[in-house]
């Protein structure tokens, strides 16, 4: 991941041969602590997570698509279950 300083055991190679961060099953990055949602190696995370401010557009949008795959999956699980 080019001049980053990142430990290797929570990366991978993904379908291009490149080094990212790994997901674990959840599909949330492997450096992210679960319970506070906080990342765990914030001092020697990747350039690309370093380009993203708390806040700002890019991280709205990513919170907004979030939540509403979240509402749509929640809708979609008591549909079914209603059925
Ligand atoms: S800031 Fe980057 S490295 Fe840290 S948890 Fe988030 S995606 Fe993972």
């Amino acid at each position: 991941m080019g001049d980053d300083d990142i430990p290797l055991e929570l990366t991978e190679r993904d379908q291009w041969d490149g080094w990212v961060m790994a997901r674990l099953d959840d599909g949330w990055c492997s450096a992210l602590d679960r319970k506070t949602l906080l990342c765990t190696i914030y001092e020697r995370r990747p350039m690309i997570c370093r380009d993203y401010q708390v806040g700002d557009f890019d991280c709205i949008q990513e919170r907004l698509q979030h939540t509403a795959a979240r509402i749509e999956s929640h809708v979609a699980s008591s549909t079914a279950k209603a059925i």
